[in-house]
């Protein structure tokens, strides 16, 4: 049988970071065994789904190369599937209308918080008799649908990345609500997620569930419906959360958690795809830390994916992302980074080849793209800047006539090149008796106003072009003999 996994996200919110990287997985592991990979949109909760947000999720998924082969499939259009399921299992005594007011529901809580005992349903109108149930239809109660558990029922599967896993029926809260109570009409209203998730599955011919631990408990459940509705049981991967640095679950209050918050801070997809996939599981040659989905589709299995939580390593996404950074092809590069240099408000109706030279001098600077807007800051300022270190150099004795011998040199000359560039440096070192590390690195403070940097020719060559060597140099002398 082929494969079939789905990633089934609640449009409740922008694409999270848990999800894509859920999304990872199921991608890859459908594109390991050429199986299919469905979107399935989860948006029963009317209250908090948007439309908004189920574009985000796309958008996402599409922007990270991670392409669906079937759907989206919305589960609001397929209510009446639920409801037919609802009445299976209600005509064949899995399941009972159950009256509990939310006051009764309250009490009943609140008792066993005295008691110490755990908080659940006590299953008080599993065995309701027909006379009881009119006697509450009476009082114009509306049920809930509630799905039998067995306390003594202990559910065992083999996880794909967990090995055997085992609940409690005791454990999963008593008998469990799979549809809502009827607003307007007679039986029942909507039904619940565990629910819904189950018909998809089954309908969707799902071979896999591969989602989050935080959905062990739910797969638990589950698996009862599966039994119940005479379904065959896929199998089940529960992948390792992300964790912050202090080991608990990546959440907003660590900054960023959708893929749109990694975009907006200078991210490319593929290194941030490429990183998701680290977070839980290695390539099997473990070295190689730099891959395409395709390649590391080709190795991923589940069996390598680890059980314990991935911890999310800011250090890591910036050096990977800086990998692909430094190896992109300049025109590429340069392209990307342009709506920076706009958003920063930096005047760029340079050449294009001026734009993909600065690129080419930048690009082993950056880590994320937005890196790009102090990189190249210095040429589009308007003025220089000078650091204090950059200034006790110009201060030195001997610079300023280092200075205005470059001055001269750069004003006799119409476009600078590579060769006259360091023709000058060598004239300079002569005629002025210094060192050549003094003539570089007061042109280097002159121009930039500081004392590292890119390599500086290039960068004298590019601030050449624009015609902003000569203002600089002469500003720079202007202002260590004033
Ligand atoms: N809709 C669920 C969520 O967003 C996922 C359900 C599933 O993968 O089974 O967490």
């Amino acid at each position: 049988m082929s494969v079939r996994v789905r990633i089934a996200p609640s449009p409740t919110g922008n694409l999270h970071i848990g999800t894509a990287r859920t999304a990872v997985f199921n991608w890859l592991y459908a594109h390991h065994h050429q199986g299919t990979f469905v979107l399935r949109i989860e948006d029963t909760d009317a209250a908090r789904s948007r439309l908004e947000y189920t574009e985000n999720i796309k958008s996402g998924l599409k922007w990270l190369g991670l392409t669906w082969d079937e759907g989206p499939f919305f589960q609001t259009q397929r209510l009446d599937k639920y409801q037919q399921a609802v009445q299976t299992l209600l005509d064949q005594g899995f399941a009972y209308p159950c009256y509990c007011t939310p006051e009764e529901l309250d009490e009943m809580r609140e008792t066993q918080k005295a008691q110490g005992k755990a908080p659940g349903y006590d299953n008080r109108h599993r065995h309701l008799t027909p006379e009881e149930k009119q006697a509450f239809e009476a009082q114009g109660r509306k049920p809930v649908i509630r799905f039998k558990i067995d306390s003594d029922r202990q559910i065992i599967w083999q996880d794909a990345i967990r090995d055997s896993v085992s609940w409690q029926g005791s454990d999963l809260g008593g008998d469990m609500v799979i549809a809502r109570a009827a607003e307007n009409y007679e039986h029942y209203g909507q039904a619940l997620y565990n629910l819904a998730v189950v018909v998809d599955d089954i309908d969707m011919q799902i071979t896999h569930v591969i989602r989050g631990e935080d959905h062990i408990a739910n797969t638990a459940k589950q698996i009862l419906l599966y039994e119940a509705l005479d379904a065959e049981i896929p199998i089940f991967a529960h992948s390792p959360l992300i964790l912050n640095q202090e080991g608990r679950k990546l959440s907003k209050r660590d900054g960023v958690t959708s893929i749109d918050d990694f975009r907006k801070m200078g991210f490319l997809p593929q290194a941030l795809v490429n990183y998701m996939t680290l977070l839980g599981w290695t390539f099997p040659d473990s070295t190689k830390e730099i891959f395409t989905l395709e390649e590391a589709a080709a190795e991923f299995d589940l069996d390598r994916v680890n059980k314990a939580g991935a911890k999310f390593d800011w250090d890591k996404l910036d050096w990977i992302n800086s990998q692909y950074l430094h190896t992109m092809p300049v025109d590429q590069l340069t392209d990307l980074l342009i709506p920076y240099w706009q958003e920063a408000g930096y005047k760029i109706d340079q050449d294009r080849s001026w734009l993909e030279n600065l690129t080419a001098l930048t690009a082993p600077t950056l880590n994320r793209l937005t890196d790009v807007i102090k990189e190249t800051s210095i040429f589009f300022a308007d003025k220089v800047e000078y650091s204090d270190e950059a200034m006790n150099l110009l201060q030195q004795a001997g610079v300023a006539e280092v200075i205005s011998e470059i001055v001269a040199g750069v004003n006799s000359t119409e476009a600078l090149t590579e060769e006259d560039a360091q023709a000058l440096i060598k004239q300079v070192t002569k005629s002025q008796k210094v060192k050549k590390g003094l003539v570089m690195r007061s042109l280097r403070a002159s121009l930039t106003g500081e004392l590292h940097g890119p390599d500086l020719t290039q960068t004298w060559l590019l601030l050449n072009q624009l015609g902003a060597d000569k203002t600089r140099l002469q500003e720079t002398l202007t202002k260590i003999s004033g």
